[in-house]
């Protein structure tokens, strides 16, 4: 299943994206599914949606034209992996993590899938990353990783914006990567069964329709069940969560000549088999 949350920005309804230009209109059938949030992942939220799908009264929108907003409602955490690919690490002057560099986003950051990208007043050198994201389908503390897979609900497309001079001044990442509409997340929420070979998936961006990334997963230093673990020794984690992978090399502002996100730009970026996204620039 791919899930949606389509409309106008906070307003969002709930829907599955059906891929015949349809989307089921989720709350049209079942009221009590507020949002795709904590409480929808930790009351079998998904497996409630699999039996809509064969309702006969379910009713569609036409998906033509539909503002899609984060495939997610605002989540308890957006943890993300910095330098999780050895070419990345390196193009930034990183040594190779021995554990990973751990992050996070601001949830107000969060933007629709092809809402414009507003660069802050003052912003110098920013650059789009391309992320294959996981979310958190149930509460996990301590998991083990033969066991890690069964807490992702899903997967999701994260660009994790960053304004670099931002960034390596502040000593902190929190400001330079939490700038309102800096974590466009989405199209979809793709259910884990979907995609059996998470370790083997394109990743990538162009600029400006300039190819600027093309890396694959398999490359990912830290695999997802050593996420999930690493992060449950001591940080819970809650339905809905986001865990960002990173981003693989081909970044803009450590190109030569620089490719830095301008306003007027357009931003396209990805992951097969999970979606897409196309961000103007402004
Ligand atoms: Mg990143």
């Amino acid at each position: 299943m791919k899930l949606v949350r389509f409309g106008e920005k906070e307003k969002e309804r709930p829907g599955v994206w059906m891929g015949d230009g349809r989307i089921l209109d989720v709350r049209s059938l079942a009221f009590h599914i507020e949002d795709y949030n904590e409480h929808f992942f930790a009351n079998y939220g998904l497996e409630q949606l699999r039996v809509l799908l064969d309702d006969p009264g379910a009713q569609y929108v036409s998906a033509e034209g539909v503002r899609l907003g984060t495939p997610i409602a605002r989540p308890s955490k957006i943890i993300c992996v910095g330098a999780n690919y050895a070419d990345h690490a390196k193009e930034f002057g990183h040594d190779i993590p021995q554990e990973p560099i751990l992050f996070s986003k601001a949830s107000t950051a969060m933007n629709g899938p092809n809402d414009p990208i507003v660069l802050p007043d003052g912003a110098e050198v920013v650059d789009s990353e391309a992320e294959l994201a996981v979310v958190i389908g149930k509460k996990a503390s301590k998991v083990r990783a033969a066991d890690a897979l069964d807490y992702v609900a899903g997967y999701t497309v994260l660009n994790d914006v960053t304004e670099r001079v931002v960034q390596k001044s502040n000593g902190q990442w929190f400001r330079g990567k939490g700038f309102d509409s800096f974590c466009p997340i989405g199209p979809f929420l793709v259910t884990a069964e979907e995609i059996p070979e998470i370790d083997n998936l394109r990743v990538w961006q162009r600029y400006n329709g300039d190819m600027l990334q093309d890396g694959n997963t398999a490359d990912m230093m830290f695999k997802i069940p050593f996420l999930v673990t690493y992060i449950s020794q001591g940080i819970t984690l809650l339905p809905g969560d986001i865990i960002s992978t990173g981003t693989p090399h081909g970044i803009g502002s450590v190109r030569d000549p620089q490719v830095l996100m301008q306003p007027g730009g357009v931003v396209e970026l990805g992951v097969d088999g999970v979606g897409e996204q196309r961000s103007n620039v402004l």
